[in-house]
């Protein structure tokens, strides 16, 4: 009979108050592993510590792995989740529109990929998760921004394992479809019924169903998985 190991962890998720970061600190809670959230308001789950945090700041994400480490010990997994969209078409999408998403999602991703590398190189382990979109790699109407953080995304994975990859460190991607979250429930009926009907899953996802997934990529079941792609979007993307 095969048996499988499970090592608690010290996690650390960004952007963990509220939607897919929250369901995926509840999942690592609910598996027993020491788990720390960032949030700019709010806080996480039960069971979670939260710290402060803005991923365009190095300072503030210092400061806020620095306190993590003094609590529950060297971070083990990382999980870039903080995300934010200004959606509009390319004629009328500012730089600033630009830049901004890039800097939150892709720079802030790189932000908290290099400080947590420090105690993984140390310890000679780490999982590092950023979340992504189907539309990285998809492309979407009005999303130029958008989609580029997320399309860097997978470059940002990928040389990370090729730099850190020998020192037991993975560093993967997971592309989520539509789920339900506060941004798609605000979608008219009309609208969620037409992106329904070009989903094979013929339906979103729930946050638990993106949060699974994470949580294996970190288990010591996925410690040969690197530089991957993992798509949950219900067949969307066809497996990009
Ligand atoms: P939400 O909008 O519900 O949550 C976004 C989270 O990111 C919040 O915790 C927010 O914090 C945080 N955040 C935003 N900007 C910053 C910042 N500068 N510094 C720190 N934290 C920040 O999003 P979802 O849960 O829906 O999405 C989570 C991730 O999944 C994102 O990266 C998103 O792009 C991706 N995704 C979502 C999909 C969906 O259908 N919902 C589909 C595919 C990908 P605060 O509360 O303080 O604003």
């Amino acid at each position: 009979m095969s048996t499988t190991t499970f090592t608690p962890r010290t996690v650390l998720i960004t952007g963990g108050n509220r939607g897919i970061g929250y369901a995926i600190a509840s999942e690592f809670v609910a598996q027993g592993h020491r788990v720390a959230v960032t949030a700019r308001s709010g806080e996480g789950p039960a069971g979670t510590l939260t710290v402060r945090a803005d991923v365009t700041d190095s300072a503030s994400i210092d400061a806020a792995f620095t306190e993590v480490e003094a609590a529950l010990g060297p971070v083990e997994v990382v999980v870039a989740n903080a995300g934010i969209t200004r959606d509009t078409l390319l004629m009328r999408m500012s730089e600033t529109d630009f830049t901004a998403v890039i800097d939150a999602n892709l720079t802030g991703a790189f932000r908290v990929v290099k400080r947590s590398s420090k105690g993984m190189l140390k310890a000679r382990f780490g999982r590092i998760i950023l979340i992504s979109s189907v539309v990285g790699l998809y492309g979407s109407a009005g999303q130029v921004n958008y989609s580029s953080s997320k399309a860097g995304l997978v470059g940002l994975a990928r040389s990370v394992t090729r730099e850190l990859g020998a020192r037991g460190i993975t560093a993967n991607v997971v592309a989520p479809g539509f789920i339900e979250t506060e941004m798609t429930a605000e979608l008219s009926d009309a609208l969620q019924t037409e992106y329904k009907k070009s989903i094979p899953a013929g339906r979103f996802a729930t946050p638990t169903e993106v949060a699974r997934v994470v949580t294996w990529l970190a288990s010591d079941d996925a410690a040969y998985i690197s530089g991957a792609v993992i798509p949950v979007d219900g067949g969307l993307g066809m497996g990009h």
